[in-house]
């Protein structure tokens, strides 16, 4: 009789998922990297808030398993299980309207607390999530940070949580969770543990929840290779390159994949009309409905350029505000979807209004528009000052669309940048954070758009080419989870 190999438990932590909750690209990858893990053999169950701006018809299909309080600091704290089957993933929202019953999902005054809450409240489930012999606690960015601390210093010497091993990834350096010195008492109940202590510390004032996570898990990880290595430098460590300087050998660069089901130009429903790299009359389509759609010279010649994403300094908008106005001078339509900075809002509508046959900005997170943008443009700017990996830049691609990029982190990874001599590649790239190196790589890229249809065609099937998909990625994470088990 066969014996039936039991599959290794992976609880997949993470604060946004799709298609429940997204603000960037962390929702993309805990929304489609479980699913990849499954087909490598692992029992992956994912762990989510129960925030209140998940859409109502998951809410109502939830089956509430377990409730039970829990110990935080002083505090006792009510923590319900709610379990949801979707696409083969089993998913564990953590309940508790005090902490998630809000309209958004971060950016509230006690958003330390509710992250301690639920890195301890992910701790807390698993001896209660059925059939699942969890093996590997794999935590995601500074929402979950505290989870591979709270494993060590809470729950040590018992049987089932000896038994695991935590990986923590880093999707985005900048976010790491700084608070007050008195939480560390008050709402960790950390104070006594002299490890905790001095691990959580980054000076006498002040805690860093991802610091911790960096030195007590067994694993790290980021979400490119080039990433990987930069932050282990100055410039892109935000303080805590010496951590990964030190941890080098147990620290992984992954690049990210993205869903490219739903990411599909030949079966994308929110598009004008599908294509394929075969046939790109649809994409053709595509643009004129967007050129349309925001009320722009309908006419193919005219290369037209996107951004879509966080406006933040990160994604390079200071570059691209000191070049904008002698950009515009070249035949081009420039259309910008995004939320962030005012100053960096301001910035953009100011020059909307300046440049109003050829600019078009929309403050919005609008997941539709956004395909139709991918499909319907020529060209992707990212200008990136840092990027972990970027997801924009790899659907832009799978959508015939051709990025511009700094050659930094994960675009170093996934752009292969143009080269005249061999005709190979898939986008345009620059190295230095220099706005005239911006402005130089966009001009090169509209020149040959209007001047070499048949490179510029060439350019984008080897885009399309490319294999996004989380096949390569799976693969690594396997070999880590195996690493780490050993
Ligand atoms: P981030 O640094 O924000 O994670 P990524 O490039 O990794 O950036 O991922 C961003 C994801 O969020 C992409 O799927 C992108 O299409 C989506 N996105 C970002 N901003 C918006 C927006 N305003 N509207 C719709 N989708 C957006």
């Amino acid at each position: 009789m066969a014996v039936k190999k039991e599959k290794i438990g992976v609880l997949f932590a993470s604060f946004e998922a799709v298609p429940f909750l997204k603000t960037g690209g962390l929702g993309d990858v805990a929304g489609s990297l479980p699913k990849a893990l499954k087909h490598q053999g692992y029992d992956v169950r994912v762990v989510l808030p129960k925030v209140s701006v998940i859409p109502d018809k998951y809410k109502e299909k939830m089956n509430h398993i377990k409730d039970f309080y829990f110990p935080l600091s002083w505090r006792s704290v009510y923590c319900g299980i709610e379990e949801y089957t979707l696409k083969g993933i089993t998913y564990y929202f953590i309940d508790n309207e005090y902490y998630f019953k809000r309209d958004g999902i971060y950016g509230y005054f006690d958003d330390g607390e509710r992250m301690a809450y639920f890195s301890k409240a992910i701790c807390e489930i698993i001896p209660y999530i059925p059939d699942f012999d969890c093996r590997i606690l794999h935590c995601q960015d500074w929402h979950t940070a505290l989870a591979p601390v709270f494993l060590r210093e809470c729950y040590r010497g018992q049987a089932i949580y000896e038994r695991i091993k935590s990986i923590y990834t880093v999707h985005n350096l900048k976010f790491q969770g700084q608070m007050s010195d008195y939480v560390l008492g008050d709402v960790l109940g950390l104070n006594e543990v002299p490890a905790a202590n001095s691990q959580l510390h980054i000076n006498r004032d002040t805690i860093n929840f991802m610091k911790g996570a960096l030195l007590y898990s067994d694993i790290i990880s980021t979400v490119s290779p080039t990433y990987a290595q930069e932050i282990q430098n100055p410039f892109y460590g935000e303080h805590l390159e010496r951590i990964f300087q030190r941890r080098w050998a147990t620290l992984w660069g992954i690049l990210n994949g993205i869903d490219t089901d739903f990411f599909n130009p030949e079966k994308d429903k929110a598009i004008e009309e599908n294509f394929s790299k075969d046939d790109l009359t649809g994409k053709k389509e595509c643009k004129k409905a967007l050129q349309n759609e925001f009320c722009l010279e309908e006419n193919e010649d005219i290369p037209v350029v996107i951004m879509v994403g966080r406006l933040t300094q990160q994604k390079g908008l200071d570059l691209l505000a000191c070049v904008l106005d002698e950009m515009l001078l070249k035949p081009m339509q420039l259309i910008i979807l995004g939320t962030g900075d005012q100053e960096y809002e301001w910035m953009l509508k100011n020059a909307e209004y300046r440049h109003p046959d050829k600019m078009r900005v929309c403050l919005n997170f609008d997941e539709k528009l956004s395909h139709r943008m991918y499909a319907g443009a020529d060209i992707l700017l990212m200008p990136s000052l840092f990027e972990p990996c970027g997801l924009t830049q790899m659907i832009a691609m799978r959508y015939g669309t051709l990025p511009v990029v700094r050659q930094t982190g994960g675009l170093r990874d996934s752009v292969s940048c143009y080269n005249e001599y061999t005709g190979e590649g898939t986008g345009f790239g620059f190295n230095n954070y220099n706005a005239h190196e911006l402005l130089y790589t966009m001009q090169h890229a509209i020149d040959l758009y209007r001047d070499n249809k048949d490179v510029w065609y060439s350019l984008v099937e080897q885009a399309m080419n490319q294999d996004f998909s989380w096949n390569n990625a799976a693969k690594t994470y396997d070999e880590m989870y195996k690493e780490v088990l050993k």
